[in-house]
């Protein structure tokens, strides 16, 4: 038994180096052993590079909100505060509240627009979700 090899099939290229393989199995990925970590490393790499990336700038913005709430500033210019540093993309939550769209950064909580920041403050009596206030008598 055999498999008729289908005209114009394509040779499968190994996602690491972009050399074809020729042989083995139709499904490999990588054309040997080294190609096949070495990927997989990068990728580690870049998912740790990645995460480290999304951290700072998280605490960039966390130092930023703080600044701005210790100062007494509740609202800014989106676009001011991009100047600033501030990433409007990285959020540790949001919720629908109302007609506004509030998010997150850590303890501190606003709205934001396409335009601009407002109702910057912290949130008190912060807990953590996984740990529910303790049964109170
Ligand atoms: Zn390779």
């Amino acid at each position: 038994m055999g498999y008729v090899k289908k005209m114009g099939r394509q040779i499968p290229k190994c996602l690491h180096c972009g050399e074809q393989i020729k042989y083995g199995r139709t499904d490999k990925r990588y054309c040997c052993d080294e190609c096949r970590n070495s990927h997989y490393n990068a990728q580690a790499k870049a998912g740790r590079s990645f995460r480290r990336r999304v951290l700072s700038q998280l605490s960039s913005n966390y130092d930023l909100l703080d600044r701005l709430v210790k100062a007494g500033i509740d609202s800014l210019d989106l676009m001011d505060a991009v100047t600033m540093g501030f990433v409007p993309g990285v959020v540790t939550s949001y919720r629908r509240a109302g007609k506004h769209d509030e998010y997150g950064c850590f303890d501190i909580k606003y709205y934001m627009t396409r335009t601009r920041l407002f109702a910057i403050s912290k949130i008190q009596n912060v807990s953590l979700p996984l740990q529910p206030d303790k049964q109170r008598q």
